[in-house]
This record gives C-alpha cells, structure tokens and sequence, in this order.
C-alpha cells in the first residue's frame, strides 16, 4: 500500500467512519489499514494482557468537547526557543538518515544519539542510556533518558522518538526515496533538547522525564502496531514497571508524546487514543495560549508511543500532527517545510500543560 494511497484512503476512511459511526485507525508513521478498529491487533483481545505493554491500542475515546477548558496560566517559552530548536532540527537533518534497522541509518543513528547525550549532560544532566537487541528482529535499539528533579519523585514523561523511517530495501519502489526526517523525528528532538533548560529552572512539581525513544517507525511499510514498531515505548515502559515493582523508580504517573511538531503547516490533532482528560488539559493549554487554530481542528486515533503507556494504565496524550499532513513519510519531510513558530507554539503549550498535569496526577494524588 503506498503511503499517499494509504493516507489518502486513511482520511477517507475517518469521513466515511465518521458518517457509519466508526473511525478510522492510524499511525504516525506506517500506513493505515484502512479497517475499522481491532483489525492491526492481529485479532489478539487486549484484555488476555492488560499487564503487557503493547502497541495494541486501546478503544478510542470521543472527540474532546471543546467547550469543556480548565482555566490554566499560560506559560510563554523564551523568546527565541523556536529559532534555537529548529537550527538543532538542522543539525540533526545533517547527521543523514537515522535509525538502527539498516546500515544505510546507522551512522546517522550513532550521531544523533550521541549530539542527544552530550547536549544533556552539558545541561548538568545524568542520561540512561538502555541498549538492547530485539530477539525477534535481530536489531539494536537504544532509549535514552534524563531525569530533571521535581519537588516530588513522581514522574511525568515527556517523550519523542528519535529514529526515522527507514526509506531502502522495501520491495515497493516507490516506498526507497531519499528522507531526513526533519519533522518526524527531528523536530520534536530538538525541542525537547531546548525545553530541557527551561524546566531545570522552572522548579517543577513532579520530576520530569526526557525520553528519547527508538525504533517507533514500523519496520514494515505499512504501520504494524502490534508487532513491529513501537519498540522502544514497550521496552522502556516494560523496564520502568520493573524498576516501580522493585522499588528503585518512583511511579510515572503520567506521559506526554511529541511527534511531528515542527511544520509550517502545524496542526496537533486531538488524538482519539489518549487519555481523554488529558487532552481536555491540551486543549485548555492552547487556548490559554491563544494557539487554539493549530490545536484540535481535526480528530483521528493515531497509534503512537503513548499507546504502550496506554496498555499498562498509565495515562498519556501524543501531541502529533499526522491527520491531512502532506509531507508525512515523503521526500518533502525537509527543513524547508519546519518553522521556528510551530515549534514556539508546542513550546508555549507543552510548558503550560505540565503544571496542569502535575496538579492532577502526582499533587492531587496524594
Ligand atoms: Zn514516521
């Protein structure tokens, strides 16, 4: 199934849905069945593992009622955060095609995840680095993590993905295309590199945690959910319920996706999948921003790395723009099509949701 077919026959699936009362499923990244729900799970009932994390998403919830908002402060990044995280998006385009599934990616991987290391520890930070090698697939993948302490050891993650989509070998020739990867991957990388700064300093509630997640992409063209994409949010929500279990983690009691928030062309859609109070609180965010036009003009369940949270009960929300995105998995994900105002604007609402988000789910919590 090529991908503009795909993502052509995936919005006229959401408006024929929409009419029969059913909606359509997709992923950020791979195309989209085209099915109604329940068909990308392989058939497997959640339920028979509610404990396993997976890419097996959950039913989707209503369209957020957009008359519903909390009255939240809104907190401005700082001048010039988005011009910053878009020349860290170019220095990261410069690394070249960055993933761990084949050679042609694995320079570029090491690059980044390097460049992603160092930047956090100039920052005073310690970075995890989880390295592991997929048994099924026979590929090394990496996760890293910082931590940035809170007033409380509860944790709220905020995670991108940091590989791209895998764009050779595949047996269509129309899926082996030259791709950076400037808005999916890059573009949420780099801010959350420069948000990491602001949130040292800003004394938060709950700590927070920057996750860099690997191997989101589907390995087959087409999103595989279940079985081959989302590796990293499994392994690393796999290994924080361990490490709960045992007693050497605090609780993450809730967790916060970018994907795809650097397009001139910005719209965050309300993402049917997550946890639905949550996107009353990103909905709230970007009111109070006055970013409401990017937000929620458009609704579509994507299955993203917030659904591996999602499976073992952790509440989650991916701010993603894939819904009637022109350039996702395209020659055209370039640098030219990123703009330092989208990323202020995810900027802007990502530091004006967390407070929220801290009140809810680690202060109220107690
Ligand atoms: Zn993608």
């Amino acid at each position: 199934m090529a991908t503009r077919t795909s993502r052509s026959a995936a919005l006229a699936t959401l408006l024929t849905g929409a009419l029969a009362g059913t909606l359509a499923a997709t992923g950020c990244f791979g195309a989209v069945s085209g099915g109604t729900l329940g068909t990308q799970d392989g058939g497997r009932d959640p339920a028979e593992r509610p404990q396993e994390p997976s890419g097996a998403h959950p039913e989707p919830g209503q369209h957020t009622d957009k008359s519903i908002r909390l009255e939240l402060e809104p907190v401005r990044a700082p001048a010039g955060l988005g011009e910053r995280a878009l020349a860290r998006a170019e220095t990261i385009v410069g690394f070249g095609p960055r993933y761990a599934s084949k050679e042609q990616g694995q320079a570029g991987w090491t690059r980044q995840l390097s460049y992603i290391e160092a930047e956090l520890e100039a920052l005073g930070l310690t970075v995890e680095r989880d390295t592991w090698t997929d048994r099924k697939e026979l590929i090394t993948f990496t996760n890293l993590a910082a931590r940035i302490p809170g007033k409380r050891k509860e944790r709220i993650v905020l995670a991108c993905h940091h590989d791209t989509k895998c764009t050779r070998d595949h047996p269509e020739p129309q899926h082996n295309f030259e791709f950076v990867g400037a808005n999916d991957g890059a573009s949420a990388v780099a801010l959350l590199l420069e948000l990491a700064p602001v949130l040292q300093h800003g004394e938060p509630e709950a700590t927070i945690e920057l996750v860099f997640l690997d191997g989101e992409e589907s390995l087959d063209w087409a999103w595989n959910d279940a079985a081959r994409a989302l590796f990293g949010s499994k392994r690393y929500v796999t290994r924080q319920r361990d490490a709960e279990v045992l007693g050497t983690a605090a609780p993450i009691r809730a967790a916060i996706v970018l994907d795809m928030v650097g397009s001139k062309y910005l719209h965050i859609q309300d993402e049917l999948y997550s946890t639905a109070r949550l996107r009353t609180v990103l909905w709230s965010a970007a009111v109070a921003c006055g970013h409401e036009h990017r937000f929620f003009q458009r609704a579509e369940g994507a299955a993203d790395d917030h659904v591996p949270f999602l499976s073992v009960g952790i509440p989650a929300v991916d701010l993603i723009d894939l819904n009637g995105n022109a350039t996702w998995h395209t020659p055209a994900d370039t640098l030219e099509n990123l703009s330092a105002e989208s990323l202020q604007t995810v900027a802007d609402v990502v530091l004006t949701m967390l407070p929220a988000v801290a009140e809810e789910y680690v202060v109220k919590a107690h």
